[in-house]
């Protein structure tokens, strides 16, 4: 129990019931405690995308523009001039650590407006004078839907959709014209931070405004008591020779360490007799990767989806004896339709779309959804493959290994200031499965291991994990909050209260509770 005396409860409700759900996505990331409607002769702060809330409101009310439309309405109703553009903004989230994004901005300006936050010369939240009512330059709830939502959708081109429609898999195309029209121009340069977690630069714009606005905020930290940031190490075991070869020595290195990973193996593309994977369920766990691997999986109707990754799943308990809790798609393919299909076929979680890729082999393009973070879709958690795989750095990119393992490490870094968890691709039938990269791939992993803040977990454990803390909620009464955890409806015991109490230059000041 903590004293909160400053807090003042939230209120957030949004002009539809969508855009509220979308909005209370970004309160229910953060944990802070909020609520769905006012409640009278009480002291709150509004956040919404409603201008009308704003005009009747006798409360600090945040509006964040729904489109340019709204920020006409917005711009019209109080007399504010509106200059709308397209620009990089740019944010601290601690100290050394920033979130950045593209996005077109609703600038407001006039003569009783005060900038509360900038970016640059970029006015982000203004008040406007004599009322208590803040503009936001960003539309918090139509990026979201335009990144995560619509871009969870990995159009396959019609250079993929026919490679599979030929009558063997797409991996019987002979590999030289696989890679050369799998193979990005675009180098590693591309892969920045901006890209890989836009989203996180929203959330930060979201939690700032309410704190610059409203006071401290009490919210739940990402991960257990005592650790800052998380790793999953995960596999996706393509070949055979994957499977015997280079897994044993990617788990040799890893037992050394003490870390325990997730490999994802397609059930009937080679064989597995008996036994075979006893090597993989020894220290880690075994997720599943599709039947045949074969590319035709997202193409299939959504029964047909469904029973493939159920076939797969059966198959997979059997031969382990354990139940097979997650699906990693092959391709990092990715869909509404497909995540759904996880959720039925029974699946806890799923892992198949990357933050951002420099080269999707399905739709090839970029591609990402922009998010470090699990996110709840189409009734299923989706764990997002938040670093570079290898395939992408090595292969595609065509770095050296240990360039790669540079470029990780950089990312790692980043993503250990946000909190974020770092999931890592590394496939036992490529480079730092071979005697020959052991040692970056000690490196890379070392870096993690050696550091006492990362919780490090297989992808089922995150996944638990990032429901767990999903279900946790504030007790707060008379100034004092408690987190309880739902399972004992008591304070929880592995829950980090926190408070955040301002928001500046070095981002957010947080005090443990
Ligand atoms: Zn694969």
């Amino acid at each position: 129990m903590t004293l909160v005396s400053q807090y003042r409860p939230i209120v957030v409700e949004a002009a539809s019931v969508s855009d509220s759900e979308i909005l209370r996505g970004y309160a229910e990331f953060w944990k802070i405690p909020y609520q769905a409607k006012t409640e009278p002769n009480e002291e709150h702060t509004v956040i919404t995308t409603s201008n009308g809330m704003a005009l009747i409101g006798d409360a600090p009310v945040i509006v964040s523009p729904a489109g340019r439309e709204g920020a006409e309405k917005i711009a019209r109703d109080h007399g504010l001039t509106l200059n709308s553009k397209n620009a990089l903004i740019s944010l601290p989230a601690r100290r050394d650590v920033r979130v950045s994004l593209r996005t077109d901005l609703y600038e407001f300006s006039g003569p009783d407006l005060d900038p509360i936050l900038r970016s640059g010369d970029i006015s982000i939240l203004s008040k406007i004078r004599g009322a208590d009512i803040y503009v936001l330059a960003v539309d918090l709830v139509g990026e979201y839907v335009r990144r995560v939502i619509r871009g969870f959708e990995d159009k396959p081109s019609r250079r993929f959709w026919l490679a599979t429609k030929l009558p063997f898999s797409y991996q019987s195309i002979p590999r030289s014209i696989r890679n050369r029209s799998f193979r990005s121009s675009k180098g590693t340069d591309e892969i920045t931070e901006d890209k890989l977690g836009p989203i996180e630069c929203l959330r930060t714009i979201f939690l700032a405004s309410l704190v610059l606005s409203s006071g401290p905020i009490p919210r739940i930290a990402f991960w257990k008591r005592g650790k800052s940031y998380a790793l999953a190490v995960t596999h996706d075991v393509e070949t055979k020779a994957g499977l015997e070869t280079g897994a044993p020595r990617l788990l040799a290195v890893e037992r050394n360490l003490g870390i325990q990973s997730t490999w994802n193996v397609p059930s009937a593309r080679y064989p597995l007799p008996t036994g075979s994977l006893d090597i993989l369920t020894e220290t880690g766990e075994v997720g599943a990767h599709d039947t045949m691997h074969d590319g035709r999986l997202i193409f299939l109707g959504s029964e047909a989806k469904i029973q493939r990754l159920k076939d797969c799943k059966q198959r997979l308990e059997k031969l382990t004896g354990r139940e097979t809790r997650g699906f990693r798609s092959p391709l990092l393919q990715h869909g509404a339709d497909l995540a759904s299909a996880t959720a039925k076929a029974g699946y806890a979680y799923d892992s198949s779309c990357p933050s951002w890729e420099i080269l999707s082999p399905t739709s090839l393009g970029a591609h990402g959804v922009g998010t470090v973070f699990p996110f709840e879709i189409a009734d299923t958690l989706e764990i997002p493959v938040s670093l570079p795989q290898d395939h992408q750095l090595i292969r595609v990119a065509k770095q050296e290994p240990s360039a790669a393992v540079d470029l990780l490490l950089r990312l790692s870094k980043w993503m250990r200031g946000l909190g974020a968890p770092c999931v890592l691709l590394v496939h036992p039938d490529y480079e730092f499965g071979t005697v020959d990269y052991e040692p970056e791939y000690l490196r890379l992993l070392q870096n993690f291991a050696s550091d006492p803040e990362c919780q490090i977990m297989t992808l089922s454990e995150m996944g638990a994990w990032w429901r767990h803390r999903a279900s946790a909620y504030w007790d707060i009464r008379e100034g004092s909050a408690t987190v309880l955890s739902p399972d004992t409806e008591s304070p929880s015991k592995d829950l980090q209260a926190e408070l955040v109490t301002s928001y500046g230059v070095d981002g957010f000041t947080v005090d443990i509770l």
